[in-house]
């Protein structure tokens, strides 16, 4: 019994096999016909003279996975599109950009002009922000808005130190297009006070310091209520500057012109 059905199982399997091998012969003889229709004008393409890898092939053996992460993801080919003008859409917000000035912290010119561009986003939040102290009558004043990275490069070349200026390699949220820094006017011009000018490097700055005169405390919480209002974030050290929440824009090497500024 084991006999037959080991034969009969033999016979199957030969069978079989013969048909692959005639499925073979005539895949062969169907392939054969292509190839000679097709040769004629893929010949080129098959042979061809001994030579680099094209770009492709060279990307793609490139990527292994062991290779280095690639540097973060910059706006390689960035556009004024990209940003807002905040004086373009509230003209009433003031701008008193430092860094397109001698007067700073590192008594140097760095910005070529004055501008204060931000992501779409941030830009409407801060006329948001805007209105609602001009309903109190007060306003915003602008110190720094967006800061390109080459301006950022040049601040660092100036005071290239990690305690007062972010790395251009680690990037500063200014350099996202996504961080303010401000301060709170009334109706003709003058600043709040908030206890120490814009850009002071020290603990009479931090936020979390409450040994400051009343008045003082107050006008730095309006400021934190309101930017905080609109998805703004303060942070500790310095009470001037403020992240916007929404999104995570990429660092931007787009520099706003300057030809139309006298
Ligand atoms: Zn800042």
């Amino acid at each position: 019994m084991i006999k037959t059905l080991t034969l009969l199982l033999t016979i199957l399997f030969l069978s079989a096999a013969c048909e692959n091998e005639k499925r073979n012969a005539t895949t062969t003889v169907l392939e054969k016909l292509l190839k000679d229709t097709i040769a004629p004008f893929s010949h080129k393409n098959k042979i061809g003279p001994p030579g680099p890898p094209n770009r492709i092939a060279d990307n793609s053996r490139s990527a292994p996975a062991s290779a280095k992460p690639p540097a973060e993801a910059t706006n390689t080919a960035p556009e004024k599109n990209d940003f807002s003008d905040v004086a373009a859409l509230d003209p009433s917000i003031k701008l008193d950009i430092r860094y397109a000035t001698a007067d700073n912290f590192t008594k140097s010119k760095i910005y070529d002009c004055p501008r204060c561009l931000l992501r779409p986003e941030a830009a409407k939040a801060l006329v948001k922000a805007h209105k609602a102290l001009q309903k109190k009558g007060l306003g915003l004043k602008m110190f720094d808005c967006y800061r390109p990275r080459p301006y950022q490069q040049r601040l660092w070349d100036k005071v290239p130190n990690p305690d007062y200026v972010t790395p251009p390699a680690k990037g500063s949220m200014h350099s996202r297009g996504a961080a303010v820094d401000l301060t709170i006017v009334d109706e003709k011009g003058n600043e709040l006070d908030m206890g120490t000018p814009y850009d002071f490097f020290g603990k009479e700055a931090h936020t979390d310091n409450m040994n400051l005169p009343a008045p003082v405390l107050a006008n730095r919480r309006l400021l934190r209520e309101t930017l905080e209002a609109v998805g703004f974030k303060g942070i500790r050290t310095e009470w001037w500057h403020f992240s916007f929440q929404g999104k995570n824009y990429p660092l931007s090497d787009y520099v706003w012109p300057c030809e139309k500024q006298k």
